[in-house]
């Protein structure tokens, strides 16, 4: 469902990435990890075009991304995203930020989208806090309402960028049930994370970065077991 290809990217004259593949099938789950900086945010947002790659190739569902003529907002209802900002719209209430893409810009019958917010909140379990502003609910939440707000453009895959790093220990293992609870449904999950015990209990696949390569990749019992690069084994050293 993803095909990423030899891909460059450069901000000016930093090469942050420099010569990444990887290959997402449907139903897939796959957790990147690496050090601060090594580039995986930057292939997350590549993937959804949100910055042009230099070099390479990027296929989602047989599309190359990384073309001018690119519908932006077809790849983006197909590619959900999540960051570890939630960015919620402070003065609407969560069903109104799951509601307001759908309605504005897909144009959707207003009732349906309403139907289908309501039950994504259920889905994420924030059932009776439809009506709650961000700033009345708390940060794992808050990143539920993000999660909902994805799925309402019904993606094909979704992008997890550290999403609990910015959350309080008790409400971290909320928003990684509600993850768990998507990837066992069969969505298609490629979420980067510094949660190892979860990476490694959800993964299908993990891939480590550093420096703007994939130093190693492999299922999570060998990966996390039996790390072959040296790289890859102080990393976790100082993680586990
Ligand atoms: P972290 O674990 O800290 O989130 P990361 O692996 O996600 O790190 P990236 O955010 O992809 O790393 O950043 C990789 C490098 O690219 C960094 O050195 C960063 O400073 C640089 N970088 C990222 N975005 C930009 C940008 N828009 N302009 C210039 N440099 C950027
Ligand atoms: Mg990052």
């Amino acid at each position: 469902i993803i095909e990423v290809s030899d891909v460059h990217k450069s901000f000016g004259a930093v090469e942050v990435l420099k010569g990444v593949s990887m290959n997402v099938r449907k139903g897939d789950v796959i957790c990147i990890i690496g050090p601060s900086g090594s580039g995986k945010s930057t292939l997350l947002r590549c993937i959804n075009a949100l910055v042009p790659i230099n070099q390479g190739s990027i296929k989602v569902e047989g599309q190359e991304v990384n073309n001018p003529r690119l519908d932006k907002l077809a790849l983006r209802r197909k590619v959900g995203m999540v960051f570890q900002q939630y960015n919620l719209f402070p003065h609407r209430t969560a069903l109104q930020n799951v509601m307001m893409a759908p309605t504005i810009v897909l144009k959707q019958n207003r009732k349906e989208v309403e139907e289908r917010a309501y039950r994504l909140l259920k889905k994420v379990r924030l059932e009776g806090k439809e009506l709650q502003y961000p700033g009345e609910l708390s940060g794992g939440q808050q990143q539920r309402v993000a999660i909902a707000r994805s799925l309402a453009m019904s993606p094909d895959v979704m992008l997890f960028d550290e999403v609990t790093a910015a959350l309080d220990p008790e409400t971290v293992k909320e928003v990684l049930v509600t993850i768990r609870q998507l990837a066992e449904e069969g969505m298609t999950c490629l979420l980067v994370t510094h949660e190892m015990g979860f990476a490694r209990e959800i993964a299908d696949h993990m891939y480590f970065t550093d420096r703007g390569i994939i130093v190693e990749d492999g299922p999570p019992k060998e990966f996390f077991a039996n790390p072959r690069d040296p790289r890859t084994k102080e990393f976790l050293s100082q993680i586990l």
